[in-house]
């Protein structure tokens, strides 16, 4: 029984891993959305019970700076060490080899999955300079914001490149 365990969260860990972040670690979630990650921010009066359940219903892994939730047993969870956003971000990059294929595939407001938009769907819900000089939308689902490739796009860019290396200078999958 405790191999099967193991093999099903060896199998996790090899897909996609799911997150779930705690209050604390507001930035990291985002910058995890970014990177194509499906994280799941909770919310500051969440309790540690609410949080393990949570994580075992929806199988995600916990991201926490808290020790004495680190310490829990029954549900995969990631100490935090670092206060610093991008040693964060290095070491859970680095723990689940997480590759920057799915870049821009997530909104970083809600973490649901960008869905495509028309040029002609796009018209009106940008400004419209971005629509004149932008090809390519995708939208969320979930709270309706729309994407593109645009100058705050280069901005995080150039930070994830400074954060995590040269190979992160990938283009958003919008
Ligand atoms: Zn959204």
């Amino acid at each position: 029984m405790r191999k099967l365990y193991q093999n099903r969260m060896e199998r996790t860990k090899d897909i996609n891993p799911r997150f779930l972040a705690d209050a604390m670690l507001g930035s990291l979630a985002r910058w995890l959305r970014l990177l194509g990650c499906d994280t799941a921010l909770a919310p500051s009066e969440a309790s540690d019970l609410e949080l393990v359940r949570w994580a075992r219903s929806e199988d995600r892994v916990i991201l926490t700076r808290d020790t004495e939730l680190a310490r829990r047993r029954g549900v995969r969870v990631i100490h935090i060490e670092s206060m610093d956003l991008s040693e964060q971000l290095r070491q859970v990059v680095a723990q689940f080899e997480i590759k920057p294929e799915r870049i821009g595939t997530r909104c970083l407001a809600c973490n649901q999955l960008l869905e495509p938009l028309t040029r002609e769907e796009a018209r009106g819900r940008v400004p419209p300079y971005v629509w004149e000089t932008h090809e390519r939308f995708r939208h969320c689902p979930g709270c309706g914001r729309v994407y593109w490739a645009g100058t705050h796009w280069n901005r995080m860019r150039v930070r994830l490149v400074a954060m995590l290396g040269p190979e992160w200078d990938a283009s958003p999958k919008v």
